[in-house]
């Protein structure tokens, strides 16, 4: 090693510059969840705690725990093409006076930071006293993920499949005044017809708390919203029977385009560039809608991980080379329940991931799931109310006036319908915290667990 030091040096100031940057890391983190799981909070306060660490308190975070953490810098974000993550707005929302949480997520957008650390040992350490790694953070919406399965079906086969949905409960009333409405389309009309598909879409996700639907986009259209590309629909069955339908060859042509040009792109020029991936999940929301959502919520937990089977021979790996080698789940807003719920919390979203989740396969990787609360809105607590001590959490209601409440025990497993009949559960939304100042520390539940899942091998 010593003579190894001694040859580095002889190198010359530019060369040995060269050497340790070509130890500096680079780390792509693709955050991503369904709407309203939380991704916008997630990530304001991820790089909150990542900025301003050393006021912070994140115990778990071994190169923070051991003194080796330098210092950390936001940095100019490296693709130009997407919108940059809106940190600073964020911020601000939490310092006015009432406070207000920040603004869903709607596209993609990106935010890098460089962290500069003292390496814990080994060669590296022997090498250079400090190193860099520069983490890419990306927040996209998990919609996105739900149009793969599209990519192996034609728009027969795809209208076939949505057809089926839009004709059986509990779809079926929802969706009968747009199936009247498509028998009566014609040239002029196509695009309206699409955007009532599109309406459609958007009264199932939040009437029903439908979560698969497709295409994705339809949803959250991010840049693409107004254009053609999305402005298609499925046929019934005996569209498919004519020799000659310009209508569905005018849809059947949107469909290819919309899988070339929209699904295939977004899987290869980001999804693909993916180090790790954080899914963000609402498991508390939907226990608290009821058993139709929950049920819903592991169909779509289990939709979404078809991204992320991609051994050998999958589609996933023949078209897009994807290269995650950790994903983790995380049950979030773990502030909403009593410290005691939580290990119920981690196994009831354990058990919603089912199968899939034990038949995800990395290179060498795991999926993992953790429960925490990215910016935490309550304090624990507890009542007697003669009845023997209750635990409980104190906060504001969304009007910012105090509330104390028992929301309910959490079942470890997905419940049968008679858990609402009988218990129930409630959940409230709660007011966020107010920070003082833009510097000052942001509560939260277990952000350095995640950070140490997220860095840690890195920053040895
Ligand atoms: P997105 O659509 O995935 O970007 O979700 P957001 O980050 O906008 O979160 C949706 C809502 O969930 C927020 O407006 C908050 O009301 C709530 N929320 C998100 N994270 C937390 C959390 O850690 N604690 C609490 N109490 N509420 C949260």
């Amino acid at each position: 090693m010593d003579a190894f030091k001694t040859q580095l040096r002889g190198l010359g100031r530019h060369a040995q510059q060269l050497a340790y940057r070509s130890l500096d890391q680079h780390l792509r983190v693709g955050i991503t969840g369904l709407s309203g799981a939380g991704k916008t909070a997630f990530l304001t306060s991820l790089v909150h705690q990542l900025l301003h660490a050393q006021e912070t308190h994140l115990p778990m975070w071994q190169a923070l725990h051991e003194g080796r953490l330098l210092g950390v810098q936001r940095q100019h974000q490296p693709d130009l093409t997407l919108l940059p993550f809106d940190y600073e707005g964020a911020i601000d929302g939490l310092c006015q006076s009432p406070p207000s949480w920040p603004p869903s997520t709607r596209g993609l957008s990106e935010i890098r930071l460089a962290l500069r650390f003292v390496p814990a040992r080994g060669l590296k350490r022997q090498l250079t006293d400090h190193l860099t790694l520069y983490l890419d953070l990306v927040d996209y919406p998990g919609e996105w993920l739900l149009d793969l399965p599209m990519l192996s079906q034609d728009f027969a086969q795809w209208s076939a499949q949505q057809w089926r949905m839009l004709t059986s409960e509990p779809w079926d009333r929802h969706a009968a005044p747009w199936r009247a409405r498509l028998d009566a389309v014609c040239d002029d009309s196509v695009d309206e017809i699409a955007q009532g598909y599109a309406a459609l879409l958007s009264q199932l996700r939040s009437e029903l708390a439908a979560t698969y639907l497709q295409p994705g986009r339809a949803l959250l259209p991010g840049e693409l919203a107004g254009t053609p590309i999305l402005a298609f629909f499925p046929l019934p069955p005996e569209r498919f029977e004519r020799s000659d339908d310009p209508l569905r060859d005018l849809l059947a042509a949107r469909y290819d385009a919309y899988c070339q040009q929209v699904v295939k792109p977004f899987y290869r020029q980001h999804f693909a560039r993916f180090d790790r991936q954080v899914v963000l999940l609402d498991t508390l929301g939907a226990l608290d809608q009821g058993h139709a959502q929950i049920d819903q919520m592991a169909q779509s937990i289990q939709a979404i991980m078809q991204s992320f089977h991609y051994g050998p021979g999958s589609l996933l790996r023949r078209l897009f080379r994807p290269q995650i080698d950790k994903l983790l789940f995380v049950a979030g807003k773990a502030d909403h329940i009593t410290v005691d719920q939580h290990p119920n919390l981690l196994a009831l979203t354990d058990s919603l991931m089912g199968e899939s989740g034990r038949r995800a396969r990395f290179s060498g990787g795991r999926v993992e799931t953790m429960v925490l609360s990215a910016i935490c809105a309550s304090q624990q607590g507890q009542i007697d109310q003669g009845s023997g001590v209750v635990p409980v959490i104190r906060g504001l209601d969304p009007q910012h006036q105090p509330t104390t409440r028992f929301p309910g025990e959490v079942p470890k497993r997905l419940p049968s319908a008679g858990f609402w009949q009988q218990q129930g559960f409630d959940f409230a939304t709660l007011a966020p915290p107010r920070l003082e100042r833009p510097q000052s520390a942001l509560p939260h539940m277990r952000m350095d667990h995640l950070i140490e899942w997220m860095l840690g091998d890195k920053m040895r």
